[in-house]
């Protein structure tokens, strides 16, 4: 089964072709940070803008790269939401237009999803499992007790980890997007600020990243007018410290009441050696089976999306062309 994938959610156009949903035979993604870099986040309008300047040329070149013709591919997976309507709307209508031109089945895929199925790229996922997804718009523990199947747990009330580092960086004078710079730093310094971790209610598997975010303003803001200095990298290795600490007790304490043995981490935090470093160690000690996908396949891509798509194809789970991209649509 060869299914073509497009992911034009955020601020990366993507295309990419999947065989059987775990061999990648093409995977072309074309980041827009550099337009982005200079307002300090991602610019709505201006993503749009470039997904329909970019996504005739990447269909192309991600056929061309697998080396597949139009007859092989056998459906056309596109990320439906959420993300940024104007930007889902241009990989939506692509796929529509191709799935018509190809006639060809459409399915549609939730962002997330795909973040999870990153996964089964590099290793068969089997169930049940417990997901933990970061990334610039979540933060979520899943439960999956078979494919395509998903049981939201824990998930943030009020920032997603991605958009706090991000929000920390800013404050720190560093580039967007901020999350690698913090990882960087954090390794150069000592956690040596004791900043509050959020447990919330006992046996809750809900996250808040707001009020450590607001510790961290705080404490700059305090030490400047008590004339002492943090430097960049105290700062950084305490936040990420805090937040490594939350993840981590969190996902394994839910992996021990869920009973699984398994456990995958998903989404663009994912790329954040500190958080890599302490799942693996803390999986290693309580004897679960990690996954961690490489940094390409942790950041937004079209490969996950056509490996969780393949999923859908197989059970039968297509879209007409009532497809529409949806900003809030939930995962289920
Ligand atoms: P969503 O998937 O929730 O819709 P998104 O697609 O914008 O959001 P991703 O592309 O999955 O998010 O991840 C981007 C986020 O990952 C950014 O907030 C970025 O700062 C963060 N990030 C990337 N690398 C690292 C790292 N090494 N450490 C911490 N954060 C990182
Ligand atoms: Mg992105
Ligand atoms: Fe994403």
């Amino acid at each position: 089964t060869i299914i073509l994938g497009i992911e034009t959610s955020c601020d990366e156009t993507s295309v990419a072709v999947v065989k059987n949903g775990r061999e990648v035979l093409s995977n072309i993604i074309s980041s827009q940070i550099e337009s982005h870099k200079r307002f300090g986040g991602v610019v709505p309008e201006i993503a749009s803008r470039h997904h329909v300047e970019q996504i005739t040329y990447i269909v192309e070149e991600a056929m061309a790269k697998a080396d597949i013709q139009v007859e092989d591919v056998d459906g056309i997976a596109v990320t439906e939401g959420p993300g940024l309507v104007g930007a889902l709307l241009v990989g939506v209508n692509a796929s529509k237009a191709l799935a018509f031109a190809w006639d060809k089945p459409l399915i549609g895929v939730h962002h997330i999803a795909g973040h999870i199925y990153a996964n089964h790229i590099v290793e068969e996922l089997d169930f049940p499992l417990l997901s933990l997804v970061v990334s610039g718009g979540h933060t979520e523990l899943i439960y999956m007790k078979e494919h395509a199947s998903y049981e939201v747990i824990g998930e943030t009330r009020d920032d997603a980890v991605g958009e706090a580092y991000d929000k920390v960086a800013r404050t720190l004078g560093l580039p967007y997007p901020g999350g690698p710079h913090i990882d960087r730093l954090a390794h150069e310094g000592k956690p040596v600020i004791d900043l509050p971790r959020a447990w919330l209610e006992e046996g809750s598997y809900d996250f808040s990243f707001s009020g450590l975010k607001s510790a961290v303003i705080n404490t700059l803001h305090n030490a400047k007018q008590r004339g002492e200095e943090w430097s960049k990298e105290e700062i950084a290795a305490s936040f990420q410290a805090s937040v490594v600490d939350v993840l981590v007790t969190k996902a394994m304490r839910a992996a021990e009441d869920k009973k699984v043995d398994r456990l995958v981490l998903a989404g663009g935090v994912a790329a954040n050696k500190g958080l890599r470093a302490e799942l693996t160690e803390a999986c290693g000690k309580a004897g679960l089976k990690l996954t961690v996908p490489p940094l390409e396949l942790c950041t937004d891509n079209a490969a996950m999306i056509a490996s969780a798509g393949t999923f859908l194809y197989w059970n039968g789970n297509f879209a007409d062309d009532r497809l529409n991209g949806q900003a809030g649509l939930l995962l289920k």
